[in-house]
């Protein structure tokens, strides 16, 4: 990314332009559609899902899984939407049955839209996206599907296509190892076509101004150039020299030595349900009366190693172990042992030998 910013109205901005749009569409395993990208965040992509697709008044349904949930339901609701939040643990995903539930009690077919986060990146608690798709099918229900993917795009398997969704948001700054700056919408042909009719106002975020420049490689105003030289090279690394599988592989497998390290320590996985367990990070419940952000101080004053915070209504009880993007073996174990001297130091109550069960599995695997 470090290069000269070319003229983003001039031919070689075209290819570059072009080669993210189409390529980026391997990563969200996308059939036909678009992909937009903005410069903006996750919150803006988001924002762009919402205001191409619905009305004002229109009812959506959505799932408390934690705290990036309950952002975007209350962005929902800030445009006037009206929104059916299945209440949640924050320790659990999105239930396809509540969901098939919902739908088939809707026989006058209000509810427009289902909103889900698949990777909560507050819990570290991954939806089951396919089933819900399966729910929606089984009930018969032709609600656009929108996902929020900021914290498993490249990391955890998502198929756009084969799950019909039709509205997948993600930024630039988890999966795709680039810092933040861009914001995605992966849109489905039934979301496009639904965008023609939807009422809500919108201009920086309309799908219908990108169109005629996207189809030439270029924007409608002033790209993030640099941002689109390393998404090429994110593309080049994920699509073609690693392959995606062997990325969410990588994770799956750097996840479960995290989880083993986790009970080592005789911690608490902030997850319930095993089928649920988060490939990009991992949420763990500090003991009672223990405070995360007083752990969390310690770790980086002493180890140089920034934990993930508690959001929301964790806050204080939980911290949480990234281990999505461009992540190796040393560089888990480096983290894993940061973690442990940091109980250590903190004195948190706690086993000693994570990192070594940590080592053993991935030593086996
Ligand atoms: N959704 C999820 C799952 C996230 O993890 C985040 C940010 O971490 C967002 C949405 C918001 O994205 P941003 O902070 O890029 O606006």
């Amino acid at each position: 990314m470090d290069r000269p910013t070319i003229d983003h109205r001039g031919p070689e901005f075209a290819r570059l332009g072009t080669e993210c749009m189409e390529g980026v569409k391997a990563i969200f395993k996308m059939g036909d559609g678009q992909v937009f990208i903005y410069p903006g965040s996750g919150t803006g992509a988001w924002e762009a899902a919402i205001v191409n697709t619905l009305s004002p008044g229109d009812r959506v349904l959505m799932f408390e899984t934690g705290h990036f949930a309950t952002l975007w339901k209350r962005m929902a609701e800030n445009f006037g939407l009206a929104v059916d939040f299945v209440p949640g643990d924050w320790r659990h995903g999105a239930d396809p049955a509540v969901l098939r539930q919902k739908l088939e009690q809707d026989s006058g077919r209000q509810i427009k839209a289902v909103m889900c986060v698949h990777n909560e990146t507050s819990t570290g608690v991954t939806s089951r996206i396919a089933e819900l798709r399966q729910a929606m099918d089984a009930a018969d229900h032709p609600a656009l599907l929108m996902v929020d993917v900021v914290s498993s795009l490249g990391s955890i398997d998502f198929r756009q296509r084969e799950w019909r969704v039709d509205v997948a948001v993600a930024g630039s700054q988890k999966g795709l190892m680039l810092p933040p700056g861009l914001g995605f919408n992966a849109v489905s042909p039934k979301a496009l076509a639904a965008s023609k009719s939807a009422r809500l106002p919108r201009a920086y975020w309309s799908w219908e101004e990108m169109i005629p420049a996207n189809g030439a490689g270029f924007f409608p105003y002033t790209p993030g150039t640099n941002l689109l030289y390393g998404l090429r090279e994110a593309i080049r690394i994920l699509v073609h020299v690693e392959g995606l599988e062997n990325v969410f592989k990588r994770h799956a497998r750097h996840a479960e030595a995290t989880r083993r390290a986790v009970r080592a320590w005789g911690l608490e996985l902030l997850c319930l349900e095993p089928a649920e367990y988060s490939n990009s990070l991992t949420a763990i419940v500090m003991p009672e009366g223990r405070n995360e952000a007083e752990f969390r101080k310690v770790v980086l004053e002493n180890f140089d190693l920034s934990l993930g915070a508690g959001l929301g209504r964790l806050a204080g009880r939980v911290f949480r172990i990234g281990h999505l993007g461009d992540l190796n073996d040393l560089m888990l174990c480096g983290t894993l042992c940061g973690v442990e001297m940091g109980l250590e130091k903190a004195s948190v109550p706690f086993t000693k030998g994570g990192v070594a069960a940590a080592l053993a599995f991935l030593a086996a695997s």
